[in-house]
């Protein structure tokens, strides 16, 4: 058949393309592919009328050069739009030509970035305002198509067997009929009518991102109302997405700008969309029984069933498309603002005092350290919350990011660092329980109840309130003596100033201290009977809006009681203009942390991320052990090493007794590189040489020496260069190396570069002081160097006449799970050896341990003393963590944990080609990306996933000297559950990638 179609483009065309069929549901559609340009060649159904194909070229000819991604048409020999045509059934048939977009189906793009959104709600609204221009008779064709005139449906609702899902399509229709008429009120125009996931087309680009490169096929255009056009748009882009709702709002915002919505378009367009997703499941309903045996009709359903299945409620969803627009949470949001604003200051007292100076205070994340542990506020820091303030009246603010609320209740998801509600959407109003409670103006009791779950309301009353405009809103008292239920029933009115109820005390109000929880709600249309008291921080442009501030109605300024959050843009501003430009942020938008626990760390507003990167908090994050005992040693004394203390030597015993047997001797510092520069000099102390030999890529700190010795940075452009007593050897990589896995040898032939670097100090007449790497190289890209490389290095070290400086700043203290030091898995005895950053848990501490011979040439008569090196607290810090890692059994942790991650990893490298290699001990993992079998890093995508990653609240690192290997290190306490929600994230960011890279 192309045969046929290929003579008749050249004929009618003069464009000699193959062709490759394309799908339609009536026409026939042929890609054509010329040698350098690509093109579509539409051949009409039998019978199409010329009107169809002028209207479509009109309106691509209007839309032309408008920067919509239209098409383009390419017209015939003659100068026509079409040609006439016979088929290979001597069948007339009208064809047509347009150059092919680039791009893909948006379907094949999952997830659909947020700024693909914004750009597809742009380029629509940009379409239908340019439409707004364009009249053809053809427009107002009878269609089944069209939205607005869909309740054809109703008579093959027979069709559906499932009643519940009859059910549901029979409340969609009745909602449609009960507002056409509305809709038939709206000015009608010209629209596109089928803006589909296949009828928009996207190029995705790792640098750029996903754009619109397409909006195709103009065959469904009619004349409607243009939310008829944002419906069917928003009902495809919001199919299988996380966050449904958001989607549509981000897309109607954005169409928003181009061409202005009303709020009449908004109160129809979610009617309108779930009509057109029941059209769809009809229509295809109709179709897989006239075709029984295709099966993809029934599948092509599952997504708009996926959808109309889900409980939205309808008055949340168009409060949300109002606040995309920029239109009030509801209609006259405004009015009642402007009447509680203008009665500030008139509206009867509360409490029977004045509040009017209680003070505010913090209970924010960064205000406080409440509750100690995040994921479980314990009874008795709920009813202790402000008990050392002495005030008669103190408040907490509206709008306080806190981490009080702790129950699954507050969390969605599975995972820890899951979407959590935090954001207190009330006052509180801090005092002694029993405190009488007077309405602050007339209102009628709506509820009145007492919710008796831990940490919940205890006793809670709603008073329903009118402005003078006859718009309701409603004021809600929480924390109260469920006495109120025996006083109040629902409908009472309660005069202005007239006392109601009273506080409630911790054994009644929830297990609070005493407290009244004040919320004021603009509506009760959104809120279930249990009203949110807090809201997910990335929820609260709508929640913030329904429930504003009450400060009005405690005659109280907003400003006085509304939270003020962290301005991180003037943080990393101020920070730019304070400190060098090369102190670095993590990420491309900076993150700002205020609290940590164990491999968690949460941002101002509570979110959480799981940290599996940072392995200073070897025991974790903000670990209770270590405030108690850093508080107690701050109380009692901090001093130096001149003067005796136990605490010193428990420290050095806690070490020793992990170390090999003729390491005996410890020097404390307060810093790797600290340590590092101490273990060059008692090298070179011992040896009297100065020449140090080091892998490539190797990092021993930011001091001179260490610099010197570290080729991570010595070798950056603008570094200092290697020094001539230094002496590199490739690092025994043996992924990506010199010498690969398939080598049995190649262990050997790695160490053998030692002898080379030996030759050359002979050469320059330097004397060997010794070699020193990291056990396992991190920077240089978490390398796990072969079985028997260490100690054939050793050896030859050693034979030399040198000193080997194992640096185990990375991995040791139990990491690698299956050793408590790196050295023990390479089975060598190092002669000095360095700790660092673990071993404080983010006090700075550095460790040298060495033996007693080296230790007696560097004892030469000059004192060795750092004035914080081995501090009564650090000292202190040191011997618990060293204990913690101990009671926790850490080590075994790090070991089972591993697995679990290796094991997700290599599963994950089976479905993703990108990933190269896996490697590492425990938790200590590294994850090589490449392009192809030519081992080309992928250096863009692991940026790419790092990013993406923190995204979805994970932070892990980049690696390497191609900065393509990703680097999983998190403190050693972490567990399965968050093992998972690695895998299943770095799942979900290489799928994304696939988009970018097919
Ligand atoms: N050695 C190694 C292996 C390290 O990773 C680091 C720090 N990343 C250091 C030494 C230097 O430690 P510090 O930053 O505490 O000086």
């Amino acid at each position: 058949m192309s045969n046929h179609w290929e003579a008749k483009l050249s004929e009618n065309f003069g464009i000699d393309a193959s062709l490759e069929s394309l799908d339609g549901e009536y026409d026939l559609n042929f890609f054509a592919n010329a040698s350098s340009k690509k093109y579509v060649l539409k051949v009409m159904r039998v019978g199409c009328e010329p009107d169809f194909i002028n209207m479509q070229c009109a309106a691509i000819r209007m839309l032309n050069g408008k920067n919509l991604c239209t098409p383009e048409i390419i017209p015939t020999v003659s100068g026509a739009d079409f040609a006439s045509v016979n088929d290979e059934e001597g069948n007339l048939r009208l064809v047509w030509v347009i150059k092919a977009k680039s791009g893909v189906c948006y379907s094949k793009i999952y997830p659909r970035p947020i700024d693909f959104i914004y750009d597809l709600g742009k380029k629509i609204g940009g379409l239908n305002k340019a439409l707004k221009e364009f009249d053809h008779p053809y427009l107002d064709r009878d269609f089944k198509w069209n939205l607005m005139e869909s309740n054809w449906i109703t008579d093959y609702l027979y069709l559906i067997s499932d009643n519940d899902r009859k059910d549901i399509l029979i409340e969609i229709i009745e909602e449609y009929n009960s507002v056409l008429h509305k809709a038939n009120k709206l000015p009608q125009f010209a629209i596109h009518n089928d803006l589909n996931d296949y009828n928009i087309l996207a190029t995705s680009d790792i640098s750029e991102g996903v754009k619109v490169s397409g909006i195709i096929d103009f065959g469904d255009m009619i004349r409607s109302p243009h939310i008829c056009e944002l419906a069917i748009s928003c009902a495809y882009i919001a199919l299988d997405q996380e966050n449904p709702i958001k989607t549509i709002a981000d897309l109607v915002g954005s169409y928003h700008t181009k061409n202005p919505l009303t709020e009449l378009d908004l109160d129809l367009l979610f009617i309108f969309l779930k009509m057109r997703l029941a059209v769809s499941v009809v229509n295809s309903t109709m179709m897989s029984k006239e075709n029984p045996d295709d099966a993809y009709i029934t599948i092509s359903q599952a997504p708009a069933w996926r959808f109309l299945d889900q409980k939205f409620d309808a008055n949340m969803v168009l409060a949300k498309l109002r606040l995309a627009c920029g239109f009030e949470v509801i209609k006259n949001a405004n009015r009642i603002l402007d009447y509680l604003h203008k009665n500030r200051g008139s509206f009867a007292n509360i409490f029977q005092s004045s509040i009017e100076h209680a003070p505010m205070v913090d209970l924010s994340i960064s205000g406080t350290a409440l509750p100690q542990n995040p994921f479980d506020l314990r009874l008795d820091e709920a009813a202790k919350i402000g008990s050392d303030i002495n005030a008669d009246y103190w408040l907490g603010f509206w709008g306080e990011p806190r981490l009080i609320y702790t129950s699954q209740a507050f969390r969605s998801g599975k995972y820890n660092n899951s979407n959590r509600r935090s954001v207190h959407l009330g006052i509180d109003i801090f005092t002694n329980s029993g405190h009488k409670i007077s309405a602050p103006l007339e209102g009628i009791v709506k509820t009145v109840e007492n919710r008796k779950f831990h940490l919940d309301y205890g006793g809670v009353v709603i008073l329903e309130h009118n402005n003078n405009h006859g718009d309701k809103f409603y004021s809600l008292y929480g924390h109260l003596n469920p006495s109120v239920l025996k006083k109040l029933s629902v409908g009472q009115i309660i005069e202005k100033g007239e006392i109601f109820c009273e506080l409630g005390n911790e054994n009644n109000n929830g297990g609070w201290a005493p407290h009244l929880h004040l919320q004021l709600s603009l509506s009760l249309e959104c809120m279930n009977s249990n009203w949110p008291g807090v809201s997910d921080p990335d929820e609260l442009n709508f929640w913030g809006k329904l429930c504003p501030n009450p400060a009005s109605l405690l005659n109280l300024d907003d400003d006085k009681t509304g939270y003020k959050k962290i301005d991180k843009k003037i943080i990393q501003d101020e920070r730019k203009s304070n400190f060098g430009g090369n102190l670095k942020l993590s990420y491309k938008n900076p993150l700002m942390f205020v609290r940590g626990w164990k491999h968690y760390l949460f941002d101002q507003m509570g979110r959480t991320y799981l940290d599996a990167y940072n392995n200073v908090p070897h025991v974790g994050h903000s670990h209770p052990r270590i405030q108690r005992i850093a508080t107690k040693q701050l109380q009692q004394l901090n001093t130096n090493t001149r003067y005796l203390h136990p605490i010193l030597n428990e420290f050095s015993k806690v070490i020793l007794d992990t170390m090999p047997d003729k390491l005996n001797v410890c020097y404390f510092v307060n810093s790797g590189s600290e340590a590092n520069e101490l273990a060059l000099r008692l090298a070179r102390t011992a040896t009297n040489g100065q020449d140090i030999i080091t892998p490539d890529h190797g990092y021993h700190g930011n001091t001179n020496a260490a610099v010197e010795v570290s080729a991570y940075k010595f070798n950056k452009p603008n570094g200092i260069g290697c020094k001539p007593w230094v002496h590199i050897v490739d690092v025994a990589d043996d992924y990506r190396g010199e010498f690969r896995r398939s080598d049995p040898n190649r262990a050997s032939k790695y160490a053998n570069l030692v002898d080379r670097a030996l030759s050359q100090i002979k050469l320059r007449e330097g004397k060997l002081a010794g070699f020193i790497s990291e056990t396992f190289p991190s920077v240089g890209g978490q390398i796990i160097p072969p079985s028997g490389y260490l100690s054939k290095v050793y050896e030859k070290i050693h034979t030399a006449g040198g000193i080997c400086i194992a640096d185990e700043v990375q991995t040791g203290l139990g990491r690698l799970g299956s050793f408590f030091y790196g050295f023990e898995q390479q089975n060598v005895l190092p002669d000095v050896v360095v700790l660092g950053k673990p071993i404080g848990n983010g006090h700075p501490i550095g460790v040298v341990v060495t033996t007693k011979e080296i230790a007696k040439k560097f004892d030469n008569g000059i004192e060795f003393f750092s004035t914080f090196g081995g501090s009564t607290l650090s000292c202190a810090i040191g011997v618990e963590v060293m204990k913690i890692i101990h009671d926790e059994k850490l080590q075994k942790n790090a070991f089972l944990r591993g697995e679990s991650l290796f094991e997700g990893l290599l599963n994950l490298q089976l479905q993703h080609p990108i990933i190269g290699d896996v490697r590492g001990f425990g938790l200590f993992v590294g994850v090589e990306l490449i392009v192809d079998n030519n081992l080309t890093p992928a250096t863009e995508i692991a940026a790419y996933i790092v990013n993406r990653m923190r995204e979805k609240r994970i932070l892990i690192g980049v690696e390497g000297p191609a900065d393509n290997i990703l680097k999983i290190r998190p403190p050693l306490t972490i567990d399965n559950n968050d093992i998972d929600c690695i895998i299943s994230a770095l799942d979900e960011c290489l799928n994304e990638v696939k988009t970018f890279t097919s």
